[in-house]
């Protein structure tokens, strides 16, 4: 059996959206599974569309996320260059190869006349229903073609699509989907400027890479006819890769297509690292900045079109591999639901091991200035774990664990203080100084049995001394935190909570 050979061929044309890294994860999963091989295949032949620090960034999300290929620019690999700038005169060759079959032909027509045959006729194509009629080597010959080429006229190569053929499609998701050869137009192959089209780079690759299989996006169907045409034209049916097109992904509300703009429309990231591009319309927000696990992200996007067929939702990389077919591969679209990623990274984060979790937060603390030791952290950390939806929760949301409070809930206080309380609280200071042992259940409960001696009630005193440790009526359990906190962070801020509700 020939061994399976996949690859992830994205263009560098700008961030690689969430999408993309679906379209790897499912690569890399079917490669794995049957014990293939992962390419990484830059496709920038399009070099008016080329951006800086995209192919970079395609590495760094892949890296991010855990699909390292095993073949690919700066990973090695017997099929390179894996860039397909450095592959022009490979196409150039099959280009005039694919001539010298009779399958295509040299085409002179100038940007300007196929302009103005535009604005004549609306749906001017490219076609055999006109290219008789046109400036190229069906209508006039070789001899001419060669005396223009020879004469360093610009010329295209065009692909000679034969009308009245049904074209089959070989989708292992959708089955086999036809379409009519006089439907298509001559696709040009190889453009003035000497580069190939993405279809012929593409398909010239995919043959010379030995891929077995083309897992890729829903948008590229419509390109597939071309493709397999192309696979007849060359000869080289016989070892055609096999295609899954992969569903679309929804907008969160469900209708449309996911865009790179909904990102800030609906508050949530659709790329997987930040963007920052020219200008301010183009940074975008990541799932690694939004403070995303990689293995959460991974798998929140595997169900993303995927269905292992019982209700599993949590699976480990291995699991993933071991379930992964694409007969389970859907074709209707997945809406993009931010709430399920949501939960998958909460999950995630309350599964990860104390040094794990240490790794993903300690950056987060320290680039936030604070400084304390890993022992405080990881008790901080083992506090929170079960509360926080994103990483950067830690630090956001519990701040208070590292610096002092800087708000506090004006709303509950207003509820809960009466000045009856002060003596309480400042009784309470006073204790905390040379209270032993400063631990959450010796504290809770000396707290307790003041409670007891001056007749309130939990009720009144745990949401007040809450709020002074932490400013909010959330967080982790009042007296876990002030053992965290220690004694003179507790008393420091008893006194300046004490300040602050009598100066109001
Ligand atoms: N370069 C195409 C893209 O940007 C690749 C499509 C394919 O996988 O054939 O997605």
């Amino acid at each position: 059996m020939t061994k399976v050979r996949v690859r992830f061929a994205p263009s560098p044309t700008g961030a690689l959206h969430i999408g993309g890294i679906r379209t790897a994860l499912y690569n890399y999963l079917f490669a794995k599974k049957h014990g293939g091989t992962f390419i990484l295949r830059i496709e920038d032949t399009d070099q008016g569309r080329f951006v800086p620090g995209a192919e970079e960034y395609i590495i760094e999300a892949l890296n991010w996320v855990g699909l390292t290929p095993e073949e690919g620019p700066g990973f090695g690999g017997e099929f390179g260059p894996y860039r397909q700038s450095e592959r022009k005169e490979i196409y150039h060759k099959y280009a005039h190869e694919l001539v010298g079959l009779g399958n295509a032909y040299y085409a002179f027509d100038t940007p300007e006349s196929l302009e103005a045959l535009r604005s004549a006729e609306a749906n001017f194509t490219y076609n055999h229903t006109v290219r008789d009629g046109l400036d190229n080597s069906l209508n006039k010959g070789m001899e001419y073609a060669e005396k223009r080429i020879a004469a360093g006229d610009a010329y295209v190569i065009r692909l000679k699509v034969t009308p009245g053929e049904t074209v089959h499609i070989p989708d292992l998701v959708r089955g086999d989907v036809m379409v009519q050869s006089s439907e298509l137009d001559d696709k040009v192959l190889l453009k003035a400027d000497g580069m190939p089209t993405y279809h012929l780079a593409n398909i010239v690759d995919d043959h010379l890479m030995e891929i077995t299989h083309v897992i890729r996006g829903e948008e590229w169907l419509p390109s597939a006819a071309h493709h397999v045409l192309l696979y007849q034209r060359f000869g080289w049916t016989d070892t055609m890769p096999k295609f899954a097109h992969l569903p679309l992904i929804l907008k969160p509300v469900g209708n449309g297509k996911l865009s790179k703009r909904d990102g800030a429309k609906f508050g949530m990231p659709v790329f997987p690292l930040d963007w920052k591009g020219q200008s301010e319309e183009e940074f975008f927000q990541g799932f690694r900045e939004a403070g995303f696990i990689p293995d959460a992200v991974v798998n929140f996007l595997a169900l993303l079109g995927w269905h292992p067929g019982d209700d599993q939702e949590i699976f480990t990389r291995e699991e993933l591999i071991s379930a992964f077919s694409v007969e389970h591969i859907g074709k209707s679209g997945a809406r993009f639901d931010f709430e399920k990623a949501k939960w998958f990274n909460h999950k995630y984060i309350q599964d990860l091991g104390d040094a794990e979790l240490m790794n993903f937060v300690k950056p987060l603390v320290q680039a936030k200035g604070y400084k304390v030791s890993d022992e405080y952290l990881q008790k901080a950390l083992a506090m929170m774990k079960e509360r926080v939806t994103f990483l950067s929760d830690f630090v956001e949301e519990a701040y208070y664990l590292f610096e002092p409070v800087r708000k506090y809930d004006e709303e509950s206080i207003a509820k809960k203080w009466n000045t009856n309380l002060g003596p309480f609280f400042a009784g309470l200071k006073d204790i905390l100084v040379t209270f032993e042992p400063f631990s959450s259940l010796s504290l809770e409960d000396m707290t307790k049995k003041m409670m007891l001696e001056s007749g309130f009630k939990p009720g009144e005193i745990l949401p007040m001394l809450r709020i002074a440790l932490v400013g909010t009526m959330k967080g982790p359990a009042v007296f876990d935190t002030a053992e965290l906190l220690g004694r003179e962070e507790t008393i420091s801020r008893v006194d300046s909570f004490l300040q602050h509700v009598q100066a109001n």
